[in-house]
């Protein structure tokens, strides 16, 4: 990852009006459940009720078994799944629609496997009609601080799965989204690589701050990137505890340089226990 530098900075960190920083948005969910086929024979209760509180530029995981509702949550927060009771604020406006001012990153990088590397990101300027020029060097920027400089006109199928997770990223940040909405973006990814890109993730994130509200069922990554960690029960999942991380960034690679790490990681793992997820 390339040093940052003052003009990258504001760069990366302005909005259309001009140089003014475009701040993380607030997300604020109260009481919030989901119930899918509500209105079929076969309702499911998936989610909550929960709440939450993410502030602007705050980056907070969401921790919970599988199936627990982790997904329906950030589908409600995107307005992409309407919510079966409670509301979803974004920047203090309730969100009847799915929102614009978003990016997100899924586990499959879902790219066009017939558009070059750089022609997926740059989807975002054609669907929204954006200025080309403006989302040109933005991607530019962003490919130097994903570590894919050089990657432009590769086309997926030459790219790791490492690098087109890059990519994904790089085109959920093109339109500078005022939040980032990432749901196990590196479950797919070998361990040696989910670190570097952890890493660099943390230094985009340091250097944007958006809001970022990132969906794991990895603890060390949890902790590794999080401000705080909101962890789940199981299914239908509620917000059992909510850790604040207080540990210096940027982390390292190795998470067990730090005493507390192993403390978070190890109240993590007791209240999984407590709840049965674990049965040792
Ligand atoms: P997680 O991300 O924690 O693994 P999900 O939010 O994907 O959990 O799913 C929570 C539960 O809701 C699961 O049991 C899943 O099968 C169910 N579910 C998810 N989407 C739908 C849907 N569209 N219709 C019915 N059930 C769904």
């Amino acid at each position: 990852m390339a040093e940052t530098t003052e003009p990258y900075h504001s760069a990366l960190a302005s909005s259309d009006e001009g140089d003014t920083v475009a701040v993380g948005a607030s997300i604020v969910a109260r009481g919030i459940s989901k119930i899918y086929g509500q209105d079929g024979p076969n309702p499911f209760h998936a989610l909550g009720p929960i709440d939450l509180d993410v502030k602007p530029g705050e980056f907070v995981s969401l921790i919970g078994p599988s199936g627990c509702g982790k997904s329906t949550t950030l589908l409600l927060v995107s307005g992409l799944e309407p919510v079966s009771d409670g509301v979803v604020e974004v920047d203090a406006k309730p969100l009847t629609k799915p929102i614009s001012e978003v990016g997100i990153v899924f586990q499959d990088h879902l790219l066009l496997d017939f558009r070059t590397a750089i022609q997926n990101v740059m989807l975002q300027q054609e669907i929204r009609g954006l200025d080309r020029a403006k989302l040109l060097g933005r991607a530019e920027m962003l490919f130097d601080r994903l570590g894919i400089k050089g990657s432009e006109s590769k086309y997926p199928r030459q790219l790791s799965g490492g690098m087109r997770q890059r990519v994904s990223i790089a085109r959920a940040l093109v339109h500078d989204p005022s939040m980032l909405l990432m749901d196990e973006p590196f479950g797919a990814l070998d361990a040696i690589t989910r670190t570097q890109i952890r890493h660099d993730l943390e230094m985009l994130w340091l250097e944007t701050k958006k809001t970022v509200l990132f969906i794991t069922h990895s603890i060390e990554e949890a902790v590794g990137l999080s401000d705080r960690v909101l962890v789940m029960s199981q299914s239908p999942g509620q917000i059992v505890e909510e850790i604040k991380i207080d540990l210096p960034r940027p982390r390292p690679a190795h998470l067990g340089e730090y005493p507390e790490f192993s403390k978070y990681a190890e109240r993590i793992y007791r209240i999984f226990s407590k709840l049965g997820v674990y049965k040792f």
